[in-house]
């Protein structure tokens, strides 16, 4: 027999298992002398329906991490799982199912079709799933990254604020249970910015989305539960509960 606090919901019971997770993960390009540890020996966990900003300089492998994380680039060694399955375990139908229903990845370069309208790029993954898109979620989404004038444009029609912002919807319209943000908010101005970081706050508190994403603005990472920063493709530190004067101060003191 469980008990269960007064006060406390019984509905949904927190998850044990992280959403995703990294064991002594390494990424090494080239060879000799031209050899670049993007990767030396991550060790990290994210936990299920939080927000985790990653933080670190220019080079230090956050882009690598996020994508050896969701399956878009295979590791030199080490273990990646999101959930309780091994990603280098799966068969290529595996890792493609779980790519298309366990994990958004928002790219650093958006990644649209080009030929693609906006309303197209966003229901790709469903429409190549050959699952119906949930009318409902789609307006959900358009409307709370107000897209909803653009969706018969295609992308060099679009800003690059608009266009990050279908990239957006993209990766969430099949209700991913892990979204990877690759400086989702690089391209937007300070207003945009703040619209899809409260965005993405309110997925993660209402909707117990789990997010990750890659910033170097500490205001952005002040909306997560939570900093992780490399450095040389190393975790170096980390920061729970942060403000954005907490991480300058950690980005000083780190020298990034
Ligand atoms: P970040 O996203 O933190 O800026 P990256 O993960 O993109 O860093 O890159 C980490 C390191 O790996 C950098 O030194 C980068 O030059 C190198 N790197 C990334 N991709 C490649 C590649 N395809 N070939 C060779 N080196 C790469
Ligand atoms: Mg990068």
């Amino acid at each position: 027999m469980t008990t269960t606090e007064p006060g406390t919901s019984r509905t949904a019971p927190p998850s044990i298992l992280p959403a995703a997770r990294a064991i002594d993960l390494v990424k090494t390009y080239g060879k000799g002398d031209a050899v670049v540890h993007a990767l030396d020996g991550i060790n990290v966990e994210f936990e299920s329906g939080k927000f985790t900003a990653v933080m670190g300089p220019s080079g230090s492998g956050k882009s690598t991490l996020m994508h050896c994380m969701a399956g878009l680039d295979t590791p030199t060694s080490g273990r990646t799982f999101v959930g309780e399955r091994e990603i280098g375990k799966l068969d290529d139908a595996g890792l493609t199912q779980m790519r298309r229903d366990q994990i958004g990845f928002v790219f650093q370069s958006f990644n649209l079709v080009p030929t693609l309208t906006a309303r197209d790029n966003i229901t790709l993954p469903a429409d190549l799933a050959k699952v119906k898109v949930d009318q409902a979620w789609f307006d959900y989404l358009v409307g709370q990254l107000r897209i909803g004038d653009r969706l018969s444009h295609r992308p060099s029609e679009m800003s690059g604020g608009q266009q990050q912002r279908v990239a957006c919807a993209r990766a969430l319209i099949e209700r991913p249970d892990l979204v990877f943000a690759d400086e989702p908010t690089g391209n937007l101005d300070s207003n945009a910015s703040a619209e899809m970081l409260a965005f993405m706050r309110r997925s993660v508190t209402e909707l117990s989305q789990s997010i990750v994403m890659v910033t170097h603005d500490a205001r952005g990472a002040a909306y997560a539960d939570r900093v992780v920063f490399l450095a040389d493709g190393k975790v170096v530190d980390e920061l729970v509960s942060p403000t954005a004067d907490s991480v300058l101060e950690r980005m000083k003191q780190l020298g990034s």
